[in-house]
């Protein structure tokens, strides 16, 4: 770190009390990044720091992403960007990328610093700036209470995130996840019910449950009863008086009928919408990624979960142009796709990893047919997203209110409220129509 960064006490920034030096946070990549992120930034904000815009803080932390090309090139761009800031903040880079190439991030400036441990994060910061822990507001009130009170998470957040799995066993062929995350581990149920009692603490009423590989959560209970995701979820939900849990992304293999009963149980408590990583519908390809399952298991799990929970919406993760991937091959991929009837699709284009099996196998397809593939799934996943909002017209849901008119329904679709509520309530609706764009869903608030 060079002597650039500037004394503590050298920290004044316009219009926050000089005593507090503050933190800006750029968050990279997926959504267990971003729960991280603001783990990290609860942690400073207990410690006083002030979340502060990018050009007016005295510490950038950078959470990075590795899952593609693209990725990282927008994690070196970030890091160069804060780096070269007038006021020369301390940039701290951690996350997959910082994983996985941190010397490279460490030779773009030098006042960056890169942990990769973010348990560490906080102290690097705070090191880093060779502050003290606690700081106190002009009021004598202690800076962390002022944060803490004010939105369900430092950065601003409503739905927060619960991070309760990491790391990867599977070895998909395109994936260098698992060697950035390194192997799968779950953290402990009693730590994830004090993880969603904080955020309720602060007003939230729908936490997100996530991890890299979230179906594969293994954990016990008080009691010393071995618990998967579903026994999680029922805990959760016995426990808590969570409004509504929601589940992130998962691997087919763990939707399984025992989920959707416990979702079914849940009344709307646990958010009917499975996002399940799909990534090809067609066999020979899912083959020659590695993954674990095919298109029968896949149906198969939809099919369970349909009939156990008919108002479920479904998401998924859709990879075109894996090397290999033939016209013929795309094509049943679409239709497959087609068959689902997914609501939400996530549409990547195949990015080379170097290191990963992928990356030099035979048959590496055309940027310019990638493009054509996957405006084609865009369309598609279009089309079927207005479907499903027609479908839902006329049916009652439970919103999570994101601003006084706007909220998020148990499908992940975005509600247009006919009268103001409160911000982070859960509001009964039905849904009267669907807005001109064609996928926001008109709701009236029911009593
Ligand atoms: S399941 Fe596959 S794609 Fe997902 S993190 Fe694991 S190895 Fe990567």
């Amino acid at each position: 770190m060079s002597a650039s960064i500037p004394r503590p006490d050298a920290l004044a920034v316009p219009g926050s009390s000089p005593m507090v030096p503050g933190v800006a946070y750029v968050n990279l990549g997926c959504r267990v990044n971003r729960v991280e992120t603001d783990l990290i930034a609860d942690e400073l904000a207990r410690a006083g720091l002030e979340v502060l815009p990018e050009e007016e803080a005295q510490a950038v932390v950078i959470n990075t992403c590795a899952v593609t090309a693209e990725a990282e090139a927008k994690a070196r761009k970030a890091v160069r960007h804060a780096a070269s800031l007038p006021q020369a903040p301390l940039v701290v880079a951690t996350g997959c990328m910082a994983n996985l190439f941190a010397d490279e991030l460490l030779a773009l400036a030098p006042n960056v610093v890169v942990e990769r441990d973010k348990s560490r994060v906080p102290t690097a910061v705070l090191d880093g700036l060779g502050v003290g822990a606690l700081a106190v507001g002009d009021d004598g009130e202690l800076l962390a209470e002022r944060i803490a009170h004010a939105t369900p998470t430092p950065t601003g957040r409503t739905r927060p995130g619960i991070k309760i799995q990491d790391g990867c066993d599977n070895r998909c062929g395109y994936c260098i996840v698992w060697k950035a995350r390194g192997v799968s581990r779950s953290v402990d149920a009693l730590r994830v019910r004090e993880l969603v009692l904080r955020s309720l603490d602060r007003s939230a009423s729908e936490v997100v449950l996530t991890g890299i590989n979230l179906g594969v959560y293994r954990s016990s209970l008080p009691d010393g009863s071995k618990i998967e995701l579903p026994g999680l979820l029922a805990w959760l939900l016995d426990t808590t008086p969570v409004g509504r849990i929601r589940l992130s992304s998962i691997e087919p293999p763990d939707v399984t009928p025992e989920l959707a009963k416990t979702m079914a149980a849940s009344h709307g408590r646990i958010a009917p919408f499975l996002h399940i990583c799909l990534q090809s519908g067609c066999d020979a390809t899912l083959f020659r990624m590695a993954r674990i399952y095919d298109t029968v298991l896949f149906r198969t799990a939809v099919e369970q979960a349909r009939s156990l929970l008919p108002q479920v919406s479904l998401g998924t993760d859709l990879i075109v142009g894996f090397p290999g991937e033939t016209d013929e091959e795309f094509e049943r991929s679409l239709s497959f796709c087609r068959e689902m009837g997914f609501s939400r699709m996530h549409v990547f284009r195949y990015s080379r990893r170097p290191g990963t099996p992928a990356a030099t196998a035979p048959g590496q397809v055309d940027l310019h047919v990638m493009a054509a593939r996957s405006a084609r799934v865009r369309q598609l996943a279009r089309e079927m997203r207005e479907r499903e909002a027609e479908r839902l017209v006329g049916r009652e849901d439970l919103v999570c209110v994101q601003a006084p008119l706007r909220g998020v329904s148990g499908g992940l679709f975005d509600v247009m409220l006919d009268v103001e509520c409160p911000v982070d309530e859960m509001v009964p609706v039905c849904v009267t129509g669907v807005a001109s764009d064609g996928t926001t869903l008109l709701g009236h608030v029911l009593a």
